[in-house]
């Protein structure tokens, strides 16, 4: 199976040869294909992605994609809207639970973040007004509402979650957030089996962070989602714990929630764990279940351990002692 491989910029590098190294001892028979994109190729070359990056993409359609930095004052867009545009990857699958051994302020988180994808305020229409006044448009349509609402109560359905909440601002944006919720509503009416409610984004941050055990699917806006992936990554450790997919019709686009991490690029610090859960992901949806079990019960091994963990969660060995301690471990369980 081929898949695309965007290691993209700062820590991407290092995390993108520990799924390589876990996907070879996994024995997966994925064949990479690299391509480049990012801030550091474009200082190298003037591009934003190498030339064949988009058409390989849609051949394979699936690709993993590790962490790009828009260069500043090019006037280029960010890689990350101009794939979700291009290949119309509307839904993006954030689960977030935890996992032992990580401190963080609770135990059992286990929640799944679906964010819409493709409009709201990241449509990029924005343009200065006047010399003194910038215009955002925040862009809503009943179409792409229903289908991420539809597309929530789906993953419900196939994974036995019992409840999908809309997260909306509908109280002061009447009218698109009033569109997204009353799209929502009447979409819910189709799955009587599962319960529905919604929440104010203001109130649901305030909620999630006294206790986040009463959530199960989040439906959002592209912004809120956006925001609430961070913050939910904070309940479990940090951002080197969430891991995502970029749903489309034709192609899938897994990647780390987390940036670049400028400040730790290079040092052998980065926790790959996020971009090998998102590769997890992948093994999941290609029937390889089994071998993304294996994977992530050799994550959680280590990681509950605790000898060879990077800093983010107090540790003091680097990623790739980590990555090699998980390949050990696969070595040990499919031996
Ligand atoms: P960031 O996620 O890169 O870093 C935030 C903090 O978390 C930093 O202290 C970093 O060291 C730490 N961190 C992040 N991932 C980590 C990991 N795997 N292991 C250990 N520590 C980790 O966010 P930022 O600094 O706001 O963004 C840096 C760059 O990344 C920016 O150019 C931004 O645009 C880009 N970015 C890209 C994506 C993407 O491509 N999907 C997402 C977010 C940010």
């Amino acid at each position: 199976m081929k898949v695309v491989l965007i290691p993209g910029d700062g820590i991407g590098k290092e995390i993108s040869e520990s799924v390589k190294e876990v996907s070879k001892v996994l024995k997966t028979n994925i064949e990479w294909k690299t391509h480049f994109a990012g801030a550091e190729y474009y200082e190298k070359t003037g591009k934003l992605f190498d030339d064949a990056m988009m058409d390989a993409i849609q051949t394979t359609g699936i690709a993993l994609k590790g962490p790009t930095a828009t260069p500043i004052g090019t006037g280029f867009r960010s890689i990350n809207v101009q794939l979700r545009q291009k290949f119309s990857t509307y839904a993006n699958l954030r689960p977030v639970h935890s996992i032992e051994g990580v401190k963080s302020r609770f135990e059992d988180v286990d929640l799944v973040i679906v964010r819409e994808n493709s409009e709201d305020l990241y449509k990029g229409i924005e343009y200065m007004y006047d010399a003194n006044t910038a215009h955002g448009i925040k862009l809503i349509t009943k179409d792409a509402s229903e289908r991420i609402a539809r597309f929530a109560f789906e993953y419900a359905k196939k994974h036995h979650r019992k409840k999908v909440t809309a997260v909306h601002k509908a109280n002061i944006m009447k009218v698109c957030d009033g569109l997204f919720l009353d799209a929502f509503n009447k979409v819910a009416e189709e799955y009587p089996e599962i319960e529905h409610d919604s929440v104010i984004i203001d109130a649901l941050c305030m909620k999630l962070v006294v206790d986040p055990t009463k959530y199960d699917v989040l439906v959002t806006e592209n912004l809120y989602g956006d925001i609430i992936s961070d913050l939910c990554a904070g309940l479990v450790g940090g951002l080197g714990f969430a891991p995502s997919a970029n749903i489309g019709e034709d192609v899938v686009i897994y990647e780390a929630v987390h940036g670049s991490a400028p400040d730790i690029a290079g040092l052998d610090k980065a926790n790959p764990t996020a971009l090998l859960l998102s590769f997890s992901m992948l093994l999941k949806d290609h029937n390889m279940s089994d071998k993304a079990e294996i994977l992530e019960k050799a994550i959680y091994q280590v990681v509950k351990e605790g000898k060879y963990t990077t800093e983010d969660i107090g540790g003091h060995a680097g990623c790739k002692a980590f990555t090699d301690e998980i390949v050990k471990v696969i070595e040990n369980e499919i031996n």
